[in-house]
C-alpha cells in the first residue's frame, strides 16, 4: 500500500486526558499507515500550556494562519480544581477561545448520522447544523464583583476626541456582579457571510435567531447585518437554489427546531451555539457523534471534536479499568482536516482517503460494533456488541485497510 503524500504542512494540536489517549491511537492506526505529511505538532497538554504561559496555544493559532488547516484534540480549560490536580501556576483561558479569537470565524457543528442510531427526536430525519459565532460576547468578557454599594457604568471614550458616552448599568445597594461584553460589526458580518455561504453550498435553509426584542441594540445589530448581507448578496442565489433565509426569536426557533425534520443550518450567537450544539448532539445520539469546524473569513480552518476530554473515562483508564469511549468525533476531525487539505492542495487522493476513513468508521457502527454510548441508543440487532476504546479503533482500522487495498 503506497502512502499518500500531503503537499502542505498540517497543524496538529494534541490535548488532554481520554481524548489524548485516543488521539495517539488514531494517529498510529488510522493516519500514519496511510498518510505521509509534515505534521506541525503543538502540544496543548494543560501542563505544557501552563509551562509556556499559553504561548504554545498562540503559536498553534499562528501556524494555522500560516498553513491554513489545523486539527485539534480536546483540551482542559484549567479551573481551580485543575490547578491543584496538575500543580499549575494558575487557571487559564480556554484554548478554544484563544484560537477562535485569533482566527475569528464561525464554528459549524454537524451531527454524524449512522443508519442504526435514531435521533431521540423521531421527527428529525436530516442533520441540524449549528453555525456558532465564534468571536466575542461572554467568551471575551470583563467581569467584576463589587463587594458593596456603588454605581456601575458603561463608558465609551471615542479615539477621535468626540464626546464620552455614559450609561448607568446599576446603582448597587449591596454586593453584586457586572459583566462587560462586546462584538464588532466586522466579525458579525463575516459570521453572516460564512453562514450564507455554508447554507448555499449545502443547499439547505438558513435559520437565524437571537433575542432582539430584549437586546435591541446588541442582538438587533446581528439581525440587521444578516438582513443587509442577505439583501445585497444572497437573495437571488437562495431563490434560485430553492432555499430560504429566515429570522425568528431564539425561543420560537427552539420550539420549531424540535418539531422540524432537520436539514437546515441554525445560526446562533456564541453562547446560544455552545449550549444548543451540545443539546442537539446528544439528541442525535451522543456528544461523540458531532463534528466541529471553525471556518475563518480569511480562509483558515480548524477541525476538532465538539466534546471535552471525557474526564470520567480517563480516571477509569488511569486505574487500569476498561473504557468504551467513542472516538468518532476525533476521527472526523482528522478526516475533515485531511479532506480540506486535499481540496485546497488539489489532491483528490487525499480527499478519497478522508471519504474512506469516514465510511470505514460509519460502517463499523452500522455493522453493530460500537462503544457503550451508542449501544444504548442503537436499533436492536443480534450483531450489536459493545467494544472497548481500543477495539473500536482497531475495528475501523481493519475496515480501512481492506478499503485501501481493494
Ligand atoms: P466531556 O468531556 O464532553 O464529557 C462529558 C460526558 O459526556 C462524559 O462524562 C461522557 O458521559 C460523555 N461523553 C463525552 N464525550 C464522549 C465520548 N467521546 N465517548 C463517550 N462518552 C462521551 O465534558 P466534561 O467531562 O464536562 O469536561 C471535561 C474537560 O473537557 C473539562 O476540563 C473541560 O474544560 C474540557 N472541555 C474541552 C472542550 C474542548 O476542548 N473542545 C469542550 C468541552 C469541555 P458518561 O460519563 O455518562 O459516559
Ligand atoms: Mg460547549
Amino acid at each position: 500500500m503506497k502512502k499518500i503524500s500531503v503537499a502542505t504542512p498540517i497543524v496538529e494540536m494534541d490535548g488532554d486526558e481520554m481524548t489524548r489517549v485516543m488521539w495517539a491511537m488514531i494517529k498510529e492506526r488510522l493516519i500514519y499507515p496511510f498518510i505521509e505529511a509534515d505534521f506541525r505538532y503543538f502540544d496543548l497538554h494543560v501542563a505544557n500550556r501552563d509551562a509556556t504561559n499559553d504561548q504554545v496555544t498562540i503559536d498553534a493559532a499562528n501556524a494555522i494562519k500560516e498553513f491554513g488547516v489545523g486539527i485539534k484534540c480536546a483540551t482542559i480549560t484549567a479551573n481551580a480544581d485543575r490547578v491543584t490536580e496538575y500543580k499549575l501556576k494558575g487557571t487559564s483561558k480556554s484554548p478554544n477561545a484563544t484560537i477562535r479569537a485569533m482566527l475569528d470565524g464561525t464554528v459549524f457543528r454537524k451531527p454524524i448520522m449512522a443508519k442504526n442510531i435514531k435521533p431521540l427526536i423521531p421527527a428529525w430525519k436530516k442533520p441540524i447544523v449549528i453555525g456558532r459565532h465564534a468571536y466575542g460576547d461572554v467568551y471575551n468578557s470583563v467581569e467584576m464583583a463589587p463587594h458593596g454599594p456603588g454605581k456601575a457604568e458603561l463608558v465609551f471614550t471615542p479615539d477621535d476626541g468626540g464626546a464620552v458616552r455614559r450609561e448607568t448599568i446599576h446603582e448597587f445597594q449591596g454586593a453584586g456582579i457586572i459583566q462587560g461584553i462586546h462584538n464588532t460589526d466586522e466579525s458579525i458580518r463575516s459570521f453572516a457571510r460564512a453562514c450564507f455561504a455554508y447554507a448555499y453550498e449545502e443547499k439547505i435553509d438558513l435559520w437565524h435567531s437571537n433575542k432582539d426584542t430584549i437586546s435591541k441594540t446588541y442582538d438587533g445589530r446581528f439581525r440587521d447585518i444578516f438582513e443587509e448581507e442577505y439583501r445585497s448578496s444572497w437573495e437571488t442565489p437562495f431563490r434560485e437554489a430553492g432555499i430560504e433565509y429566515f429570522f425568528t426569536l431564539v425561543d420560537d426557533a427552539a420550539a420549531r427546531v424540535v418539531r422540524s425534520e432537520g436539514g437546515f443550518l441554525w445560526a446562533l450567537k456564541n453562547y446560544d451555539g455552545d449550549v444548543m450544539s451540545d443539546l442537539i448532539a446528544s439528541a442525535y445520539g451522543s456528544l461523540a457523534m458531532m463534528t466541529s469546524v471553525l471556518v475563518s473569513p480569511h480562509g483558515w480552518y480548524e477541525y476538532e471534536a465538539a466534546h471535552g476530554t471525557v474526564q470520567k473515562h480517563y480516571y477509569r483508564h488511569l486505574k487500569g479499568e476498561e473504557t468504551s469511549t467513542n472516538s468518532m468525533a476525533l476521527i472526523f476531525a482528522w478526516s475533515g482536516g485531511l479532506r480540506k487539505r486535499g481540496e485546497l492542495d488539489g489532491t483528490p487522493e487525499l480527499v478519497a482517503f478522508a471519504d474512506d476513513l469516514e465510511a470505514a468508521a460509519l460502517e463499523t457502527i452500522e455493522s453493530g460494533t460500537m462503544t457503550g454510548d451508542l449501544l444504548a441508543m442503537a436499533d436492536p440487532n443480534p450483531n450489536n456488541r459493545k467494544v472497548n476504546t481500543e477495539e473500536f479503533i482497531d475495528a475501523i482500522s481493519d475496515r480501512l485497510r481492506k478499503k485501501r487495498s481493494e
